[in-house]
């Protein structure tokens, strides 16, 4: 039997407030589990707005994705005319709510959008502060430390590699690989999304591509965001759940991918970092 893993980013304040009670909602209905990785710390998503100018392709996305009926015009300004609010930390009640309902929850972020358009320009120190607030705030949330990361955007480099070391993470899913490997550089699992996600196809054949790529049976992980599947893509993402359960296909939170996995005979490399179609920046493979 094949597996579909469901790797739940929550990358904004909307998507807290609003994405992840209606998923948890779908979840429930279809007595499902899945794997959210949460942002902990500030919604600087009104700073996209400096990277529309000097990225034409992240221009192209957000029109491809209206991106202001997305998130709603107030996620376009935090961090530049409004002051940005922190994502989980306002949330307790909801991060209870998603542990209290059988989902695992991981750590993603502490500042999701400046790790996405500043991490390559960022110090050492610049990254352990990040790790050090998020992680943190993770555990005030939870009462316990992540077993897992998940990075922001899948960018990563060997920066973030050498200081995630000493977490000792259980895996992460910081790629776009085709499938699961090793980090030779710090000897950890890597649970890579190998699905595109909707806000990257055609909205209407969004569904019938998805499909078509499990058929295989083999294991999967589709990338879901609070802000798309638990908005406005939220009926195809109930399309989707239906479709896969009628393949036969057992869906699942990443840690249980993470058990089945044959650990021992699992390739050792480095990761690369590639564009991939219908991204706007190269994410890790
Ligand atoms: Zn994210």
């Amino acid at each position: 039997m094949g597996m579909l893993g469901l790797k739940i980013d929550v990358d904004t304040y909307w998507g807290m407030k609003n994405g992840v009670p209606s998923l948890l909602q779908t979840l429930k209905e279809f007595n499902l589990k899945g794997t959210f990785f949460l942002s902990i710390g500030p919604d600087n998503s009104g700073r996209a707005a400096l990277q529309l100018i000097k990225n034409p392709l992240f221009l192209k996305k957000m029109m491809r994705t209206k991106a202001a009926s997305l998130y709603g015009w107030k996620t376009a300004l935090y961090g530049t005319l409004l002051p940005a609010p922190m994502i989980a930390l306002s949330f307790p009640e909801i991060v209870k709510n998603i542990i209290n309902a059988g989902h695992e929850v991981q750590f993603h972020a502490w500042d999701h959008r400046r790790w996405q358009d500043e991490l390559s320009r960022k110090s050492e120190d610049w990254i352990r502060d990040w790790f050090g607030r998020g992680m943190s705030g993770f555990e005030k949330l939870t009462g316990n430390k992540p077993t897992a990361f998940g990075a922001p955007s899948w960018t990563i480099n060997d920066r973030v590699l050498s200081i995630i070391r000493q977490y000792n993470f259980d895996y992460v899913s910081c790629t776009r690989a085709k499938a699961p490997f090793i980090h030779e550089s710090i000897n950890t699992v890597e649970i890579p999304s190998n699905l595109p996600c909707f806000e990257e196809i055609d909205a209407q054949k969004g569904v019938s591509i998805i499909s078509e790529l499990i058929e295989d049976e083999g294991i999967h992980v589709l990338p879901v965001h609070a802000e798309v599947e638990g908005g406005i893509f939220q009926d195809q993402f109930r399309e989707l759940l239906k479709r896969t359960i009628n393949m036969n296909m057992e869906i699942v939170p990443l840690k249980t991918i993470k058990d089945k996995l044959d650990i021992k005979n699992l390739p050792a490399r480095k990761y690369k970092m590639e564009l991939l179609p219908g991204r706007h920046s190269a994410c890790a493979v």
